[in-house]
């Protein structure tokens, strides 16, 4: 009886263990993706742009992603949308950086 309930927590143990390996290393990879940080942030030329691009990315589970806000980011010159995503699958919360500067800096005719 002792033995089976040690068994269970070792097992319980190393199956958290690999969880948390795994998941670390998805977000790793996620922020080295592009759009996954300020320095990888994926220029775009108009906003809806944002939107298909949105659409068309896939958690790496392969679950889509949810959008739950946004809001945006300065650096220098550079000015960022960033994306607060979660997976629809494994709600997995990630951030997808939009660079915006190529908008901003359009001639506008006013
Ligand atoms: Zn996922």
């Amino acid at each position: 009886m002792g033995a089976a309930i040690t068994i269970a927590l070792v097992l319980a143990l190393v199956f958290s263990a690999w969880r948390f390996f795994v998941r670390a290393r998805l977000r790793r990879s996620q922020q080295t993706a592009s759009g996954g940080s300020q320095a990888t942030a994926i220029e775009v030329d108009r906003y809806d742009e944002i939107d298909a691009e949105l659409a068309s990315r896939r958690c790496l589970c392969g679950g889509k992603l949810r959008t739950l806000g946004e809001g945006t980011a300065e650096q220098g010159e550079r000015s960022f949308r960033v994306v607060r995503t979660e997976c629809e699958r494994c709600e997995e919360l990630g951030w997808v950086y939009f660079d915006l500067s190529a908008i901003e800096q359009a001639p506008t005719l006013h």
